[in-house]
């Protein structure tokens, strides 16, 4: 499998992982084909994921900018096509108190109101039409450990204070009872807005939207290097232009926007250089469950559910009773495709369920995701504003990266965006970049200890 943090480039064309989604969406919207020839255009769009799309559908219908897209392999190939389809008002995984000690209160019920401003416009753009089968409403959170309740009752007492949080408080008992009897879970909270979608036809939903409004989308065009040339028009007046080569055409662009993610390649663009840390995450999707597996459980929820190790594990119930779990998966893209990973968290699943002894998956696949230094989105941009980039989700931009897109469209058209340090700062560097994989395997150790015997 690709592997974003040694391979200097991804491939072009390739079909979707054999996901679920992919199996269940249907048939996917045309796109403009790839580009074959060279263009000259006002904004360049590099990556058909969540992030470019909204990009390119904000700057069509609030700035009147109508912006190429080019994607090496076809929209959402990346995480956007393979996510779980959690809608969250979350991104990154910086907790809300550590923001507001380092960053004070305004900031951080401003970061929070970005948060819910995702979630928002995300649910009016599917109620323009797009049919990706949400389920009903709810964010469950489980303490894996019964210690783990305090520390989650803190956090709910936190989040009510501060921004009137309509959040449940479950004990085991009632969590047995009234969503699912998960042998794992010592009592959990619930946030009443969370919800789950399928993910893939939630972007195919946003290309259509896209394309109506001017955009054009040029599918197995991988951007094969993207760079800035000057011409000196006068001696005080020098005009920049993006430069961005594909296998077929060049591209000149007055701005460029990255939104490759996860999926950015090694030495891609010196502005994200060693500035994220792809991780992999691992999915399974079970048989359905029988009437009498699914009684045996008490899986009574379709809530989308998360726990609270620090290797954290998540799961919900699909419309056709399968399970969707995952979990942490390989290091590295060469061992991403070993059934380990898929067989680990089948077994996992088990524990939670004991009944289900019998069960197996039926599909397995996995995805890069996207971290930060310091755990936290940014959407930033160089000097001259003419190359832009929104990135570092942390495994939690279903949401958030349609905020993000459409912030960073606010930028590219030169409008003020709000004053908070997910939008005013750049990612920060990594240290000692080349051995980011050491320190994945580090946590990786500690997180398993963390969540076994702390
Ligand atoms: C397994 C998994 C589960 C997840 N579950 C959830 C969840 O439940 N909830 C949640 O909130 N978040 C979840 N996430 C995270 C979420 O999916 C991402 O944050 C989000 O999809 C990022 O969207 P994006 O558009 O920025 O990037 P992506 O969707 O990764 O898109 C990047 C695109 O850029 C393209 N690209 C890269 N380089 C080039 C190039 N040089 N030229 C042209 N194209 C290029 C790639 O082909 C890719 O299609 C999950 C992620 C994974 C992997």
């Amino acid at each position: 499998m690709y592997d974003p943090l040694l391979d200097e480039s991804l491939a072009s064309n390739a079909p979707y992982p054999s996901s679920y989604w992919a199996d269940v969406a249907g048939v996917p919207p045309k796109d403009d084909g790839q580009l074959n020839k060279d263009i000259t255009v006002d904004v360049a769009i590099i990556g058909a994921g969540y992030t470019g799309l909204s990009t390119a559908l904000h700057l069509a219908r609030d700035h009147g900018i109508k912006a190429t897209v080019l994607e090496a392999n076809r929209t959402a190939w990346g995480a956007s096509g393979r996510n779980a389809g959690f809608i969250l008002k979350s991104s990154g995984r910086k907790p809300y108190a550590s923001m507001q000690s380092q960053w004070g209160e305004e900031v951080m019920r401003g970061i929070y109101q970005e948060m819910c401003a995702g979630v928002d416009t995300v649910k009016s753009l599917i109620a323009e039409g797009i049919d990706c089968d949400p389920q009903e409403s709810g964010y469950i959170r489980v303490a894996h450990k019964p210690d783990m309740l305090k520390s989650l009752l803190a956090t709910a007492a936190l989040q009510k204070k501060m921004f009137g949080y309509d959040i449940q408080e479950i004990t085991r008992e009632q969590l047995h009872q009234n969503y699912m009897a998960d042998n794992n879970a010592y009592g959990a909270i619930r946030y009443q807005d969370g919800f789950g979608i399928n993910p893939l036809k939630l972007a195919w939903g946003y290309q259509k939207l896209a394309q109506k409004a001017g955009v054009t989308i040029h599918c197995d065009t991988s951007v094969e290097k993207c760079y800035q040339e000057s011409s000196h028009k006068t001696t005080q007046q020098s005009q920049t232009t993006q430069i961005l080569h594909t296998p077929s055409g060049i591209v000149k662009a007055k701005k460029v926007v990255i939104a490759t993610n996860g999926y950015s390649a090694k030495n891609f663009h010196p502005l994200i250089k060693s500035k994220s840390l792809p991780v992999l995450s691992q999915i399974i999707v079970t048989q359905p469950l029988t009437p009498a597996q699914l009684a045996a459980c008490n899986f009574l929820t379709s809530n989308v559910i998360m726990d609270t190790r620090a290797l954290k594990y998540y799961y919900r119930k699909l419309p056709d009773n399968r399970i969707l779990f995952g979990g942490r998966g390989a290091i590295t893209g060469k061992n991403a495709a070993d059934p380990y990973y898929a067989n680990r968290l089948l077994a996992v699943l088990k524990t939670s369920f004991p009944a289900l002894g019998s069960l197996r998956y039926d599909y397995a696949w996995s995805g890069w995701l996207c971290m930060s230094l310091d755990d936290m989105p940014h959407v930033y941009q160089n000097e001259q504003q003419s190359v832009f980039y929104a990135m570092g989700y942390c495994g939690s931009g279903v949401s958030f990266s349609v905020q993000a897109g459409k912030r960073l469209a606010q930028k590219v058209a030169g409008v003020t965006v709000p004053n908070l340090p997910i939008y005013q700062t750049p990612l920060a560097t990594f240290p000692f970049a080349p051995l980011r994989r050491v320190g994945q395997w580090g946590y990786f150790q500690y997180g398993k200890i963390k969540d076994r015997w702390l």
